[in-house]
């Protein structure tokens, strides 16, 4: 490990790794490059944003058997929200990435890529790469601005660096391409992971969390409208693109200062079967709804989208069409061959069909959101199908994501959020009770002896008799 004295305020700093070329001074933010043993003052790096994740520089853990240590960080911010590039160096003495975007984690190393790549500008999201393990389908390109930095990292940065990435996805694997240094771009390998995968040791406890940001982390929290002062639930750090279910206010609540992205009109109130700041028990855990927004086909049809947070830390939502609720989930692991356009896709070697291909436009929305939502954001979804089970595509020039859904029962739903029976029972058969069927049973008996009773009165009235008295006995046992 070699230490120099920091050249602004003469404290030490360290650097761990070879690959490293500059850090930031812990105490006084200069940043400080290493370079043929000289050390430069490059100016201040921000102070990171307080975002509840719980890495910290010092946390380590395992990706295929080999050991790492976080020893960097730059924050990212783009359009959509932020996220963090932890930097690794592992025990062998090799380096790489972690990213973290509110709870989804990858790890990625650099690798040697073939030339003959097309410009930044000419990726498009859903097209296919081939990165010399396959092909990859192109999750989504965006340009994020460095907000701030922590440790050590292997390249010059400072406040306002840019960063232009495309992320590429086959199955489990993960990759981006960088192009932050020009139309040569950089190719970083992985996958998707976990915490719990990773066996991270060190990571910031929910005391540590509250005792930088004075809240606990995935609490949902009230925020004040900057435009009505209407009190919006959201989670700090994990859904903070809010839409104001007062004033229908954008509002940005990633930064101390929430910030009107765009001032909203008000509108009729929207009829919701589930309401904003409900909270559903579904397992052992409690879920609140923190967001909802409405969807409209070109045809006109509408269905309801909620999304269901639970402080664990993950999201799902619930969805509301014509035809009952279906619980979706986004997919880490995406299907093969993961192109939209394909007539089928496989996921863990179950094949999907093709069934449907419309545009969804988002009519209304209100709560807050893990992602950027807006009324008139578009997407185009396909649909695959396998029995009860629907894989679906949503895809627009920024972003591909997948998600797979499964149908809930109306009564699971009503469980979930103790809701009410609702105002009309439904009729059938089905819905009789079992005492129901005992008085229909004893009339058909009733009936049925009717009969014998005109030819042979004592011996029928006897067992009639019996037999009323057995079906009384279950009546009271069942009351008990
Ligand atoms: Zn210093
Ligand atoms: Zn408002």
């Amino acid at each position: 490990m070699l230490s120099v004295s920091c050249p602004s305020c003469g404290a030490p700093v360290a650097f761990r790794s070879h690959a490293s070329v500059m850090a930031v001074c812990e105490f006084c933010r200069t940043t400080v490059h290493k370079d043929a043993g000289a050390v430069q003052d490059l100016g201040r790096l921000s102070e990171v944003l307080e975002d509840y994740s719980p890495i910290q520089i010092g946390t380590s853990g395992k990706v295929g058997g080999r050991g790492f240590t976080v020893i960097g960080r730059i924050q990212l911010r783009y359009a959509a929200g932020m996220w963090n590039e932890w930097y690794l160096m592992y025990d062998d003495g090799g380096s790489g990435w972690l990213g973290d975007a509110s709870g989804q984690y990858t790890v990625t190393t650099a690798r040697p890529l073939p030339s003959g790549w097309p410009d930044f500008e000419r990726v498009r999201v859903g097209a296919q790469y081939d990165l010399g393990a396959g092909l990859f389908t192109v999750s989504d390109r965006r340009v994020a601005t460095c907000v701030g930095g922590q440790g050590e990292l292997p390249f010059r940065v400072g406040d306002g660096w840019q960063a232009r990435v495309a992320d590429l996805r086959r199955g489990p694997a993960f990759a981006t391409l960088d192009y932050s240094d020009g139309d040569t771009p950089v190719l970083y390998t992985g996958f998707a992971t976990t915490l719990g995968t990773m066996q991270c040791q060190l990571l910031r406890d929910d005391e540590a969390i509250k005792a930088s940001a004075g809240r606990y982390r995935g609490k949902v929290q009230a925020l004040q409208c900057p435009s009505c002062g209407s009190p919006i639930g959201y989670l700090p750090g994990m859904a903070a693109n809010l839409v104001c279910p007062a004033c229908a206010a954008r509002i940005d609540a990633a930064t101390p200062q929430a910030e009107v992205l765009a001032a909203g009109e008000r509108a009729a109130r929207v009829p919701l079967t589930l309401t904003l700041g409900a909270v559903a028990r579904i397992g052992n855990q409690d879920y609140h709804l923190i967001g909802a927004m409405k969807r409209l086909d070109d045809d006109g049809e509408e269905w309801t989208e909620y999304l269901l947070y639970t402080p664990r830390g993950q999201f799902f939502w619930l969805v509301e069409t014509g035809e009952g609720w279906w619980r979706s989930e986004v997919l880490d692991e995406w299907p093969e061959p993961g192109t939209p356009a394909a007539p089928k896709v496989a996921l863990h070697n179950i094949a999907y069909e093709r069934t449907l291909d419309y545009p969804a436009r988002v009519s209304w929305a209100a709560g807050a959101f893990n992602w950027k939502v807006a009324a008139g954001e578009r997407v185009r979804v396909r649909e695959f199908e396998r029995g009860q089970t629907s894989l679906a595509a949503e895809m627009n020039d920024e972003e591909l994501t997948w998600s797979r859904s499964t149908p809930v029962a109306d009564d699971q739903v009503r469980a979930w959020f103790k809701l009410p029976a609702p105002p009309t029972a439904p009729r059938g058969k089905s819905a009789m009770s079992p005492n129901d069927l005992r008085w229909r049973f004893l009339l058909w008996m009733l009936g049925l002896n009717a009969v014998p009773l005109l030819f042979n009165f004592f011996d029928t009235v006897v067992w009639l008799a019996a037999g009323i008295f057995a079906l009384f006995i279950s009546f009271d046992a069942k009351k008990d």
